[in-house]
């Protein structure tokens, strides 16, 4: 029997010779779903095209950041007009502060913002920095959450006691997590005790607003509120990890959207326009204890790239113009009303969505909680991530990630998007 796709097949092969996995990103590889992953041969606006020249509805969209859709025109001028000017430099240029202004004026609690090279990067340094800013060394972070692969970040909860926490990947050593407490997301009770019982030795809670890497999953409801509350009173950091969220969830974020302020926010993804970014900024007060004016080491060869920024500028520029919002938020109301028109009593499951951020989960009814995601039928996931791949749409190859809406997808889109899923749950459901 032939490949389906002999193409990607072939380099996937060459890859796994050269490259561990064959991947540079280890969900890449979809070990969730089964399957050899296609080659991605170019991209443009809600679409993609693969190595055997296929087309499908990208909802992907690089794990968030081409909120814009793919090489969206001002976005490719901007790089373009930027890399005759020279690609770096090792000193400051104008772009990185109208970067740092224009992040600012959106979001009011970054009062300064320094710039790094993904979100990893981010998530490092916030941490350090409110621990050298604390001379505190706990941190508290939820089950659920992902802030990138930062060692003391790769913690999960030990099991069934939420205060001890293990080490979520080999190469981490347990004394590395050992600092690091696990609380449930959406639970209060639990992060509000464990912050009370270690509050002198507790730096930073740091915390997805709305977590994205659990599937999306919203905050409840006094939440966000409850943490703001218990770390003001305790002289702990509190760090939004706003990679995802950061200009997608609305204009000034997860921050603006629910209202809550944070002393450190961590940025990447959209901020880059689709080029390698990150980013950490928050209270002038906790930020001035950066070198070269503080005490915490921090630094970057590649840090505020000239053509990451004009990127990243050129993007933010985009998300000014009207309606821009409302529009993203009519996009994933649409897709979601569709999913959820398709699903019912033989195909169990439950839509989260926040704007143009959202989550199929088959099977629960309800997810508030990483348990709850943990419910989910994964080898149902895995037939309707290659239903929906061979009716033309490109889904993430994991059920625990989100679905980006972009600006450049069209009601068409969206409307196909959802006649495959009713077509793919129309086979599902016969044949069980
Ligand atoms: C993607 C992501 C990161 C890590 O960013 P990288 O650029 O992949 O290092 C951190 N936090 C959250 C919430 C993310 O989604």
């Amino acid at each position: 029997m032939g490949k389906v796709s002999p193409v990607s097949s072939a380099l996937f092969e060459r890859s796994k010779r050269v490259v561990p996995g064959g991947v540079n990103s280890p969900v890449r590889a979809w070990n969730a779903v089964g399957g050899e992953p296609r080659y991605v041969a170019r991209g443009d606006g809600s679409r993609i095209v693969d190595a055997e020249g296929r087309e499908y509805i990208d909802y992907v969209c690089a794990w968030g950041p081409l909120i814009l859709g793919h090489a969206p025109p001002a976005v490719v001028r901007a790089v373009v007009d930027a890399v005759p000017e020279g690609m770096g430099f090792g000193a400051p240029t104008s772009r990185e502060l109208e970067l740092a202004e224009l992040v600012s004026e959106r979001m009011p609690a970054v009062e300064q913002l320094r710039l790094v090279n993904s979100g990893t990067e981010a998530t490092m340094s916030a941490v350090r920095l409110a621990r050298g800013y604390t001379g505190r060394s706990k941190i508290l972070k939820f089950d659920g959450c992902y802030h990138g692969h930062v060692d003391a970040l790769l913690a999960k909860a030990g099991s069934g006691v939420a205060s001890l926490s293990l080490p979520d990947s080999a190469g981490v050593p347990e004394s590395f997590t050992g600092q690091t407490l696990i609380a449930d997301f959406n639970d209060p009770e639990s992060a509000g005790r464990l912050i009370r019982e270690n509050h002198e030795d507790l730096a930073a809670v740091i915390v997805e607003p709305v977590c994205g890497n659990m599937g999306v999953t919203p905050p409840e409801p006094g939440f966000l509120e409850a943490l703001r509350e218990e770390t003001r009173r305790h002289g702990i950091v509190l760090i939004f990890d706003e990679v995802i969220t950061g200009f997608r969830v609305a204009r000034g974020g997860a921050q603006e959207r629910y209202g809550v302020t944070p002393d450190l926010t961590c940025l990447g993804k959209i901020l880059g326009g689709g080029l390698p970014v990150g980013a950490f900024g928050g209270r002038r007060d906790i930020m001035s204890c950066l070198a070269p004016v503080g005490p915490v080491y921090q630094a970057g060869t590649l840090s505020g790239n000239p053509v990451t920024v004009a990127a990243g500028l050129a993007t933010l520029e985009q998300l000014e113009a009207p309606g821009v919002y409302e529009g993203l938020e009519e996009k994933g109301r649409r897709l979601q009303e569709g999913l959820e028109a398709t699903l019912g009593e033989g195909l169990p499951g439950t839509v989260n969505r926040v704007g143009s951020m959202l989550t199929l989960f088959l099977g629960p009814d309800r997810v508030a909680s990483p348990d709850h995601a943990r419910g989910c039928d994964r080898d149902r996931f895995a037939r309707f991530f290659h239903g929906m791949l061979a009716r033309g749409v490109y889904l993430p190859p994991s059920p625990f990630e989100a679905l980006f809406v972009s600006l450049a997808h069209e009601d068409d889109d969206i409307a196909a998007t959802v006649a495959a899923f009713a077509d793919w749950a129309a086979e599902e459901t016969a044949l069980r």
